[in-house]
Order: C-alpha cells, then structure tokens, then sequence
C-alpha cells in the first residue's frame, strides 16, 4: 500500500479503536484523509488550511476553477461562515443532517481558505448525515472541505475499496463506513434573494424542497460554471455509455425494473434503490466489458431526475477540464 513517493495508505473501519482521532489528526496536520458520507465518499481536508485544500485538487486532479463542498456538523457551524437567512435555515432545519447541499454569501474574512470556492464570494455548505463524518467534524471544531474521493472525471466512490482503488499510496488515511446509503452525490441549490435555484439534483427533489418551504425551484439559466452540471462530461466510466436502450444482447445491459439485463438498478422500478447501485453497477460493467455499456430509460421524476443528470453526463462526449 505504498507507491514510489512513499505515502502509505491505511484503510481502517469506522468502528475501529481510535479511528475518529486518526482522522482528526491527519486533517489536522494538513493531509488529506477519506470518509464516508451518505451520498458517496468525500476527500477530506481542513476547510481553513489553504495548503491542505490544494493538496485535494491535486489528487483529484481537479480543475482549480470547480468549487469544493464544505462540510459543517450542524446549522451553528454554517453560520460562523455563511449568511443563513430565514429561508436558508428553513433549509436546514429540514434536510439537515442530509443530502442537501446549500449556496450562500459568505461572511467576509470568514478564515476559509479561498481555493474552497475557487475564488467565489459563496460557499457550498452541507451537513452529512454520516455520524462517524460528523463527529469528526466536531472534534476538529471547523467545516472540511470534501469532493467526492474520486480521480476527476471517473465514477464516484461508494465503498471504500473504491477510493482505495484510486487513492492507494496517494493519501495516508481511508475510513470506511460500508457501503454508502444515497450513492449518487448530494442535491446542490443555491439560495439568494430569496429564491433557490437548483444547480444539481440529487435525493432531495425539487418536489421535496417546494413542499418544506412553498418556495418554487428554479433551474439554473447562466453560463458561468457554477455546478458539475455545467460540466458535460462528468461521472464516466472507460466504456461509452447507451443511455434508453432495450437488451438486444449486444452490449453489456443494465436494467431497470421489468427490463432485465446483466445487471438491474432495481429490479422493483425503485428509484432510491437504483440510486445507490447507480455508479457499484456502472463500475461492475466497466470491469466486465471492453465494448459499450447500454442501459434501460429510467422515469425522469422524482429521484429518476438525478439518476438521468448523471447518466446523462456518463454518456456525454469525453471532455478533459470535467470533475
Ligand atoms: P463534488 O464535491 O465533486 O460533488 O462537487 C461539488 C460541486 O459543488 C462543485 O462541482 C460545484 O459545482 C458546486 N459548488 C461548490 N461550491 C459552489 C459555489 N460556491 N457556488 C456554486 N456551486 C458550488
Ligand atoms: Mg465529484
């Protein structure tokens, strides 16, 4: 578990004597360290610590341009660093701890290191509902900022053999937490003026967000880079990806529901259960097949929306500057 620049990496359980101060520790010093969160698993590093942030886009090989998620353990520690406003804190009150990610003005000379968001006057603020993640969060008394734990670009990690797979030798610490719940990454909206915007959708829906606040959802209409959806190219496996296919035999096929095929999201048509196989299925295919990968329509509405965002992205052109 070492590689040439000698860093080695240990893969430790959750529940393992000691593995919460490990993980306090590292992050602490400056390292980098993977966690598991409900969505899927984030590379973690002192939200603060301006050299630490930039070892992430590094390892990722992220683009300096794409902002990164800070991760709080509760509405108190957001609010040390972004305006919550009422509408925002019914936000939270709601979906926290969950998969609901939060842009907000930041308070001036907040302490957080300004390659979090990339230069942004916002910030993406999220609360895991990950106990082990969040008591970490704690005991460091400041936000991490954590990116899925995956080479940009490629699928996002929900196990942790996964991260290890891209990160061995490359991060001294992986915490594993089983296999993650949600599987696909969080819904991010943007609040301002009172309006929230949603720049990507996730687990939490629209539909959930209108029916907590009464505030109508819009979708983001601009130009500017501001969520991975702006990104065509985003989530891919090697394999090109057919996206509303039927299984003529002729590619490796996933299914959905009563549409069979090598593997199923969800045999039931359960949207929430195709979630969480989503990126362990589109890995499993990857693996098993030098041609294409086909899958079968999944209904675009509630949780089918974020499913197809990111099938979508899989299957879009191969584009270099994506995350
Ligand atoms: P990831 O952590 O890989 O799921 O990506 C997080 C995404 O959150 C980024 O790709 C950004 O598009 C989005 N994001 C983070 N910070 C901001 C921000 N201040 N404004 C808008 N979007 C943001
Ligand atoms: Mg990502």
């Amino acid at each position: 578990m070492t590689n040439g620049a000698g860093i080695i990496t240990t893969l430790i359980h959750e529940t393992e004597n000691g593995a919460i101060d490990r993980a306090v520790e590292k992050i602490f010093d400056s390292e980098l360290v993977a966690l598991p969160t409900e969505t899927v698993y984030g590379l973690a590093a002192d939200a603060l610590n301006d050299v630490a942030v930039k070892k992430i886009y590094h390892a990722k090989g992220r683009p300096s341009h794409n902002p990164l998620i800070c991760h709080v353990s509760n509405n108190a520690m957001a609010q040390r660093y972004v305006r919550v406003t009422p509408l925002a804190k019914l936000l939270m009150d709601s979906f926290w701890p969950g998969p609901l990610t939060i842009v907000l003005p930041q308070i001036p000379e907040n302490g957080i290191a300004p390659t979090v968001s990339a230069g942004l006057e916002t910030l993406a603020v999220r609360c895991p509902a990950a106990n082990t993640t969040r008591e970490i969060i704690s005991k460091l008394d400041r936000p991490i900022a954590a990116p899925s734990a995956n080479i940009s670009g490629k699928l996002s990690p929900t196990t942790a053999q996964d991260v290890l797979n891209d990160f061995d030798g490359k991060i001294p610490l992986i915490i594993d937490g089983g296999a993650t719940k949600v599987g696909i990454e969080s819904t991010i909206v943007a609040v301002h003026d009172n309006q929230i915007k949603l720049l990507r959708p996730g687990m939490v829906t629209a539909d959930d967000i209108v029916h907590a606040t009464s505030v109508p959802v819009r979708d983001y209409e601009g130009t500017q880079i501001v969520a991975p959806g702006q990104l065509q190219s985003h989530y891919a496996p090697n394999a090109a990806v057919l996206l509303n296919q039927e299984n003529t035999g002729e590619h490796f096929f996933i299914g959905f529901g009563d549409t069979t095929g090598d593997l199923n999201l969800s045999p039931n048509g359960d949207l929430a259960e195709a979630a969480h196989n989503l990126f362990q299925h589109l890995r499993s295919a990857d693996k098993h097949t030098e041609g294409s990968i086909a899958l079968a329509s999944i209904p675009n509405s509630g949780i089918g929306i974020a499913i197809n965002d990111r099938l979508k992205r899989a299957s879009a052109p191969r584009d270099e500057s994506s995350t």
